[in-house]
């Protein structure tokens, strides 16, 4: 499976003695999550992000398309994104967020992944 192996890649990638990954897809996350807590941020916020971005392309192609509403928008950070299937990304309604041809921002499972960990990670820095 496409997901598993670059969750592998990642994992071998950053932590070469790296065990053997689980025989099954189940423990795949887990088994990257445990053998990654000594990297630095950056490359957790892009392990976080392989897992959120697998999460939402997991649900879409499932059909469920709304699990794009609980994504903010990585430009204006409303509750603004639905997913178009024909272009196979999300577009803001936000009526000012748009590019400068005024045509809505678009936005990429990846990079609505990467805005959502930023987002976290920022979180938690300021609650501690
Ligand atoms: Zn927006």
């Amino acid at each position: 499976m496409k997901s598993t192996r670059e969750v592998v890649d990642y994992t071998r990638e950053v932590v070469p003695e790296a065990s053997p990954p689980p025989a099954i897809d189940e423990g795949i996350y887990g088994w990257m999550v445990r053998l990654t807590p000594h990297v630095d941020l950056e490359k957790q916020m892009a392990r976080d992000a392989i897992i959120h971005r697998q999460s939402l392309e997991h649900a879409i192609a499932m059909g469920d398309k709304n699990v794009i509403r609980y994504e903010e928008c990585p430009n204006c950070s409303c509750w603004s994104l639905f997913w178009r299937y024909e272009e196979d990304q999300a577009a803001c309604v936000n009526r000012y967020c748009t590019d400068r041809l005024g045509r809505p921002n678009l936005w990429t499972l990846g990079q609505i992944a990467e805005h959502h960990v930023a987002a976290k990670y920022a979180a938690r820095r300021t609650a501690t």
